[in-house]
């Protein structure tokens, strides 16, 4: 009966953290929003993306990606400790924070971006020094649902993206003129 409970835990485990990374995935990160909407809690959500990672592949390898990819993980857990930093997916992040400021967090969020670019980061293999990392987020406070606020995340991410990367950018509260349908 041990072992069966023990065998349960790891299987409750695998199912919600990211392989790769070691952190909280997708599935972690929609049981932690619906529990945030179920006790209507003011958040804040950012959506991280790395900018160019494609690049990095291309130029280092995929072994080197998905190390760059633990990396920044751990970086961004470590840098915004103690709120939810989950793999999204591919190269994307998300970060979940119950605090009721949206600039809060984008400032916090701008902080572990600016720890991650002063990083001296060199390749494993020849110790040949490699480009900084950088990324673009969007950060909405929660809006009509979890969807309407990571829709309204992405929206500010994807504006990130368009105004030279390595920015990040607060989505309109919900609602708001001027918000995107
Ligand atoms: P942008 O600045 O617009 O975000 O450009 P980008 O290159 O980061 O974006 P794009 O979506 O074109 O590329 C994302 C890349 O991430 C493509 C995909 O191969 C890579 N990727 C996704 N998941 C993994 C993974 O688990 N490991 C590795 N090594 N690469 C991954
Ligand atoms: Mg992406
Ligand atoms: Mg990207």
């Amino acid at each position: 009966l041990e072992q069966l409970q023990r065998d349960l835990e790891e299987a409750r485990n695998k199912a919600s953290v990211d392989e790769l990374t070691n952190i909280p995935n997708r599935r972690a990160t929609r049981a932690t929003l619906q529990d945030l909407e179920i006790r209507k809690v003011r958040y804040c959500a950012a959506i991280i993306d790395i900018d160019h990672f494609k690049a990095i592949n291309d130029t280092y390898g995929h072994p080197v990606g998905d190390r760059a990819l633990k990396l920044v993980a751990t970086a961004l857990t470590d840098s915004l400790a103690p709120w939810h930093v989950a793999r999204w997916g591919g190269e994307e992040f998300l970060v979940i924070a119950e605090i009721p400021d949206a600039a809060k967090m984008a400032e916090r969020v701008q902080e572990a971006k600016d720890a991650l670019a002063d990083r001296n980061l060199k390749l494993r293999e020849t110790d040949e020094p490699m480009e900084p990392i950088s990324f673009s987020a969007g950060v909405a406070v929660n809006g009509d649902s979890s969807d309407d606020t990571l829709r309204r995340a992405d929206n500010a991410l994807y504006a990130a993206k368009k105004a030279g990367r390595n920015t990040v950018l607060v989505a309109p509260e919900s609602g708001r003129i001027g918000d995107a349908a």
